[in-house]
């Protein structure tokens, strides 16, 4: 499959996973953005023992996906990458963006619709942000997502390549936006020209309305400037932001029990 063994993916996604949170721990300990007010090492044991379970929930229910699934597509000359024997330099950048701009358009779904919100809720119950939120998501909202991923794969058929570089990136990016790194003012706007950067996301997740329905992209900020749904800044300092939704307090947002049930029990938000 374009020179790539299916078998290698989870060996590679690790391994870039494990060296990013490194750096970017490192990062968050020497030079912080703002402070934390809940205790971390209980954040991080139930952020990222949610994050090994929605990896063995989709392994489990959707075993084929990811390169698996373009290898497939590609065997049964399936998606229009396929049918248009798109060659793989332009297919592989092409993948990304269509990726991207679906995974924009997949978080404004989750935050429009009322059982879809319920599970992305989860996400945003966190009351300080770092880069385990970044893989704080409920395993059903990761299923949903994985069922439309796959979707993309079979209708458009990229090379598997493209598909493993586009995970590895959501993965990255989102670890890095949702990080609590100080970056120099300047270095943040320059980059915001093709990245997301953690200032730009942390204001999704304020505790204001108005702010909480801005900044939805994970990777490219471009789909939230096509589509007005991009804030520069927050009424507040970043330092200041209030994070979480209105209504839901340490109890609701920390214990692993507490998140996984979330979508389930009784509304507490409070606009
Ligand atoms: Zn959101
Ligand atoms: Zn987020």
């Amino acid at each position: 499959m374009n020179g790539l063994d299916v078998t290698s993916e989870p060996f590679i996604r690790l391994s870039v996973f494990i060296l990013l949170l490194t750096i970017l721990a490192l990062l968050e300990f020497f030079s912080p953005r703002r402070q934390s007010h809940y205790p971390k090492s209980k954040r991080w044991l139930n952020n990222f023992g949610i994050s090994i379970l929605n990896t063995i929930v989709v392994a489990l229910i959707i075993p084929v996906v990811g390169t698996g699934a373009a290898l497939l597509a590609s065997e049964m000359n399936w998606g229009l990458f396929n049918w248009l024997n798109i060659w793989p330099l332009i297919g592989i950048p092409l993948y990304i963006l269509a990726f991207d701009l679906t995974i924009y358009l997949q978080h404004r779904l989750f935050h429009r619709f009322k059982p879809l919100w319920r599970l992305h809720r989860m996400h945003h119950t966190d009351l300080d942000y770092d880069v385990s939120t970044g893989v704080r998501f409920h395993p059903l909202s990761i299923l949903f997502s994985a069922v439309i991923k796959l979707s993309l794969i079979l209708i458009l058929g990229p090379p598997g390549i493209a598909v493993l570089i586009a995970e590895i990136v959501l993965n990255g990016t989102s670890m890095f936006n949702h990080s609590n790194i100080k970056l120099p003012t300047k270095l943040d706007a320059a980059l915001r020209y093709f990245i997301v950067t953690p200032d730009m996301h942390r204001i999704h997740h304020s505790i204001e309305a108005e702010e909480h329905s801005r900044n939805f992209g994970f990777n490219f900020p471009w789909w939230d400037k096509l589509f007005h749904t991009y804030k520069d800044q927050p009424s507040k300092e970043q330092a200041a932001i209030d994070l979480g939704i209105r209504g839901y307090h340490e109890e609701d947002s920390i214990g692993l029990f507490s998140l996984l049930t979330q979508p389930f029990r009784k509304d507490r938000e409070t606009h």
